[in-house]
């Protein structure tokens, strides 16, 4: 496995398989890894086939981080990250430095936190990809700029790797669903494959922020998973449930948990994501929690 962080270095790379005619697949990820994303490697191998290529690039993204968010906590363990990715079978591990990626960022010895403040403002980058139907719900009414930033790195890093092929997870299915209109709206020649969403036995989805839950608080979160089987359970039941009354009834099972705290939960057809007022088998159901400090999102078909 090689591993790239010049940018320069890695987009010279991707014009070599190009003219080679080798299929590229590719995995954004922000590292910390789980069976998670590594199940988007094999899925990015399997579509580009024996004679193709994996990149999975390592990128702990601050343009999609509010100011009030966990950029500077977020867990790094590149060491490992690269073990596993080894062990997955990836070719390129990509793992681009803030300095190339925000050239803004390139102050010295500025910390995380004081890298933060720049985020917002930054001097030498002003080019910004902006989706603005699919991010206006659910994770982009919560984090305002969130989908702007996911959207730009996303198009930076499809123009330095070029991939044929690109694997997102279903857990971010907003997020997914977004990728797709910008990779659609402005002709980006790649294929986007959605993966399902790996979950732990007791069916909380894998998170690399899933390791803030220490103590009980890692069987609180359970929540997510109880509420998608609650709501699952109910559709199943009755043929059309207001989403209104569902809605209720989540947030009463949710926050009947110490230290949970509903954020969201919507209802809602899974491509426009547009939101429905009766609830049924098939509707899209997403929501995200509080558990203690930490914020965790999930979703699934009902
Ligand atoms: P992240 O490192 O959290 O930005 O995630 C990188 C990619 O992995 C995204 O496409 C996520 O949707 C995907 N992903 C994260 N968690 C899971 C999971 N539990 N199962 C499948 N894919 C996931």
């Amino acid at each position: 496995m090689r591993v790239v962080s010049n940018i320069a270095a890695m987009q010279r790379l991707a014009r070599k398989w190009q003219r080679a005619g080798t299929q590229v697949g590719f995995v954004p990820t922000m590292g910390y890894l789980h069976a998670g994303h590594l199940s988007l490697v094999k899925r990015a191998g399997r579509a580009v086939g024996k004679n193709g290529v994996v990149v999975l690039s390592i990128y702990v993204n601050p343009t999609q981080f509010g100011p009030a968010e966990d950029f500077s906590q977020y867990p790094r363990d590149l060491k490992r990250d690269l073990k596993l990715c080894r062990e997955a079978g990836v070719d390129v591990a990509f793992t681009p430095r803030d300095a190339e990626m925000y050239p803004a960022l390139d102050c010295g010895d500025m910390s995380p936190l004081s890298k933060r403040r720049h985020v917002g403002a930054l001097e030498n980058f002003s080019t910004y990809v902006v989706e603005e139907k699919l991010s206006q719900t659910m994770e982009g009414a919560s984090r305002p700029t969130h989908f702007r930033g996911v959207t730009t790195v996303v198009a930076k890093l499809f123009n330095l790797v070029l991939p044929d092929v690109a694997v997102f997870g279903a857990k971010d299915w907003q997020q997914a669903a977004i990728v797709k209109r910008m990779v659609r709206d402005l002709n980006f020649p790649v294929k986007i494959i959605v993966a399902p969403t790996l979950r732990e036995h007791d069916g909380l989805a894998m998170s690399s922020r899933n390791q803030y839950l220490v103590g009980d608080l890692r069987r609180r979160a359970t929540a997510l998973w109880r509420a998608i089987q609650m709501a699952r359970a109910a559709v199943k039941k009755s043929k059309a449930i207001p989403a209104v009354k569902l809605k209720a009834g989540l947030k009463k099972l949710i926050e009947g948990e110490p230290d949970a705290k509903l954020d969201y939960v919507e209802f809602f057809e899974p491509d426009m994501l547009l939101p429905g007022s009766k609830v049924k088998r098939g509707t899209h159901m997403a929501l995200a929690v509080f558990i203690g400090k930490t914020r965790l999102i999930d979703n699934a078909k009902l």
